[in-house]
């Protein structure tokens, strides 16, 4: 391992162990500039630095060596000055330095893999509500391309699709470190086919996806209605299936209900391992906020942790949210927080996560996530892949927003309330005992909760 190589691995450690204030504060600006025998000298940027690295955050480094298997007992720190040395930089320090100051990503995401070394099964909580994933994800992460493929990974937001996922790319590379692995979202996978189209090196981006031996692919909702990335996804998919390939994807609801999917992807999607991820209940929220708050080098007393838990619901981003929140506020004033400030620091973040929509917002969301034309859906149109979508409207505005089922008619193109009336009782008997629809309702409220 060069010395670059290894400094990075040893950051990925420390960003995981310590909050990002004090890994921008002491780590930011620190490279190993030498690696002899069995010892190492760290450049940091001042004699501040240099002090605060040495007893502070030296058994962690070395402990971290250790973990890494490197033979490395003795660590020197000197400061290096940067700033008089800018003009003989080459453009490769320059640009080091850019992604420094935007926020050190460099040292987050493997270039190759795009993984993010800060997600792993280690800081994944585990409950009832994502017991299924976590097993399936950790039983590809030993055995890629046998056991489950492709592995479907689906649920809301902020639930920890994109943690479960990246986990099981970081342990396979890891464990295999030989096997290529790419992590994409829908959206830069899209740019890339769209990119390739227009200039014509459509070929290329077939090798090069040929060649990966994990593929994982993020948030693939989005393929909805996207027919050329589809056709190229689904070729992409059937040759490293057939070779044994591993294929992970992610969606926030099931291949079922991904609007405008073609049925070929469909049922390729079918033909593997599906799993979900509902809502955490009350225990994991509180084992999650414990373990983030570990983390960050946090501790709040029960009360507080009980507090969160118990107003934050269905979001463990929120969840994060609010223990960060706390923090700054903490940090700032350098005080412990009670829980009646507590209350009213979160006040704002809770309220706008229940700030009610507007019935426009509700019609947009639908079109937006069933894909449908705005036109078709205030029309008369009797098509399924429309009626649908208009009776879920319609629905949500009964349901969510309590309008009267004359106005709900007038909002949807002028429909009488008779078919309001008839669309709500529709859906809400079809709701008892349809999963599929019930999962993409609870995703359209928690979009407009967020939105
Ligand atoms: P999604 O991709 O489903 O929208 P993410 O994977 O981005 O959600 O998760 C949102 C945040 O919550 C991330 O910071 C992630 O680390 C954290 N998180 C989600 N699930 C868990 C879990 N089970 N244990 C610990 N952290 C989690
Ligand atoms: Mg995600």
């Amino acid at each position: 391992m060069d010395k670059k190589e290894l400094w990075q691995k040893v950051l990925a450690q420390i960003q995981n162990k310590i909050s990002s204030t004090n890994f921008a504060t002491w780590f930011k600006k620190t490279k190993i500039i030498s690696k002899k025998d069995k010892c190492i000298t760290i450049a940091v940027p001042n004699s501040f630095a240099k002090e605060w690295l040495k007893n502070k955050y030296n058994d962690d480094i070395k402990k971290i060596l250790e973990e890494l298997e490197t033979n490395i007992e003795t660590i020197n720190y000197t400061i290096s000055n940067n700033a008089n040395k800018k003009n003989s930089k080459n453009k490769k320090d320059k640009k080091a330095d850019l992604i420094g100051q935007l926020g050190f990503q460099e040292f987050k995401k493997d270039k190759d893999t795009n993984l993010n070394f800060k997600y792993n099964f280690d800081n994944f909580v585990v409950g009832p509500f994502n017991e299924l994933s976590h097993a399936a994800a950790s039983a590809v992460s030993e055995n890629p391309g046998t056991v489950y493929n492709p592995l479907f990974i689906y649920g809301g937001v902020g639930l920890g699709k994109t943690h479960l996922l990246q986990a099981i790319g970081n342990k396979i590379h890891k464990s295999f470190p030989r096997k290529k692995i790419k992590y994409i979202s829908l959206e830069k996978f899209t740019s890339e086919v769209v990119s390739s189209i227009r200039n014509q090196k459509m070929e290329n981006l077939k090798i090069k996806y040929r060649k990966i031996d994990v593929l994982i692919l993020d948030d693939v909702q989005f393929l909805a209605g996207k027919e050329k990335t589809q056709e190229e996804f689904f070729h992409i998919f059937n040759t490293l299936y057939e070779k044994n390939k591993q294929i992970i994807i992610s969606s926030d609801r099931s291949p079922k209900s991904i609007s405008a999917l073609t049925e070929r992807l469909r049922s390729r999607f079918e033909g593997g391992m599906i799993a979900d991820i509902s809502y955490p209940d009350y225990e994991t929220r509180i084992a999650i906020l414990k373990t983030k708050s570990k983390e960050k080098d946090l501790s709040f007393s029960s009360e507080i942790l009980d507090y969160i838990a118990t107003n934050i619901k269905k979001n463990i981003r929120e969840l994060e949210g609010a223990l960060n929140k706390l923090s700054v506020y903490q940090k700032l004033n350098n005080e412990e927080i009670n829980l009646k400030k507590v209350k009213s620091l979160l006040q704002n973040f809770m309220q706008s996560s229940r700030k009610k929509a507007t019935p426009q917002e509700v019609i947009d969301a639908v079109i937006d996530f069933y894909d449908v034309n705005k036109n078709s859906l205030l029309s008369s149109c009797r098509r399924q892949e429309i009626v649908k979508p208009r009776q879920v409207a319609m629905y949500l505005l009964k349901n969510e927003l309590k309008l009267s089922y004359p106005s709900i008619g007038k909002k949807l193109g002028g429909k009488d309330h008779t078919t309001a009336i008839y669309a709500y009782k529709k859906i809400s008997k079809k709701l008892e005992d349809d999963d599929n629809l019930e999962g993409e309702i609870t995703l359209l409220k928690q979009k407009l909760a967020s939105a």
